[in-house]
């Protein structure tokens, strides 16, 4: 990266209201067939164009052609059947009827590609793009065929291992691993989660990315965070495993949070994407206030390893909140790089 603190987000964007019901996840979409497919794309666009104008600099497709970060890219999948559901608790938080694995499981063809490829064409910048991360992909399905979730999740990644690689030849500069599981089973990450996640991003000249937070602004998610005590060490359970894998980007929830922000000495020699906005907020950040963020975040490390970013996708929030926090972070960041270049 050549710009000092380059701005991103870590993925999802509002929707247009003509294209999906606005501040609503899984929300269906209202358009179908052709009319759907040209909707998707010129969203994308609309998406682009105001992380461009806040002056975004690692841009996405803010997740407009999928429904949600996990479930759609099963969706594409052969061997997990939509209609065979059962309950079950998700990320030890929350229950949700979820589609069962009936059998072994392959990606026909690629899920993400084209929209690549579009979002390729119509920007020089960099270009990030988010993939479910293994765990995290196990932890949304109920598993009839596998029956372990470590045998599930090296399936998992090797297909994510494939889609990767197409993504890569397709121009993407940065591939990011959703894993917010990371946060909740600490011993499966120590055994076998951070190896599944090696061998996602295994072979990869891009760079690779994990995202690791605390979620949505979801009720499920700010109950959850109310029982987790006055500091919120859980990055301490992955950090150490993280340190030493082959993943060149750590990206983290920081403003708002109650994380210990000298946790990110533990991924000393990494990049990380410090997150400076709160996504469980309607409030907009001002700029100094993200500045500030950054500032504390650069204790602890390098300022050419720190990618200024949101805490969580911002899907859930309304289009004019969301803008106002982009424009807050790239303002934000601006304040920060003009005091290091001084
Ligand atoms: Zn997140």
């Amino acid at each position: 990266m050549t710009l000092l603190l380059p701005p991103s987000t870590a993925g999802s964007l509002p929707k247009p209201s003509w294209l999906a019901q606005p501040e609503t996840l899984w929300s269906p979409w209202k358009l179908h067939g052709e009319e759907l497919t040209q909707g998707k794309r010129d969203a994308l666009r609309l998406a682009l164009d105001d992380q461009r104008q806040a002056g975004i600099e690692i841009v996405s497709d803010g997740e407009q052609t999928r429904q949600h970060f996990v479930t759609t890219f099963i969706e594409h999948l052969d061997g997990v059947d939509f209609a065979q559901r059962e309950t079950v608790r998700i990320r030890d938080r929350y229950e949700a009827s979820v589609p069962t694995v009936v059998g072994r499981v392959s990606r026909p063809r690629s899920v993400f590609v084209e929209d690549a490829k579009f979002l390729r064409q119509q920007t020089t910048q960099p270009i990030k793009w988010a993939l479910p991360g293994p765990m995290t992909m196990v932890d949304t399905l109920f598993d009839a065929h596998y029956k372990s979730r470590e045998k599930l999740a090296w399936a998992f990644a090797e297909i994510l291992n494939q889609e990767a690689r197409e993504l890569e030849a397709a121009g993407v500069d940065i591939i990011q691993f959703d894993e917010p599981a990371f946060n909740v089973f600490f011993d499966e990450v120590n055994d076998w989660g951070v190896a599944a996640l090696e061998k996602a991003a295994e072979g990869l000249r891009c760079e690779t990315a994990v995202h690791i937070c605390y979620g949505y602004g979801i009720k499920a998610n700010t109950e959850w965070k109310k029982t987790l005590g006055s500091q919120w060490r859980q990055y301490e359970e992955a950090f150490p495993k993280l340190q030493t894998s082959s993943l060149d980007i750590i990206s983290l929830e920081c403003h708002n949070s109650r994380v210990p922000m000298d946790l990110i000495e533990l991924i000393r020699g990494k990049k990380v994407m410090v997150g400076a906005i709160d996504v469980a907020s309607s409030v907009i950040e001002t700029p100094e206030e993200v500045a500030e963020t950054l500032r504390k975040a650069l204790q602890f490390v390098d300022a050419d390893k720190l990618y200024p970013c949101t805490n969580c996708g911002m899907a859930p929030l309304s289009r004019e909140v969301a803008t106002g926090k982009l424009r807050a972070l790239g303002a934000g960041a601006a304040i920060v790089r003009r005091e290091l270049t001084a």
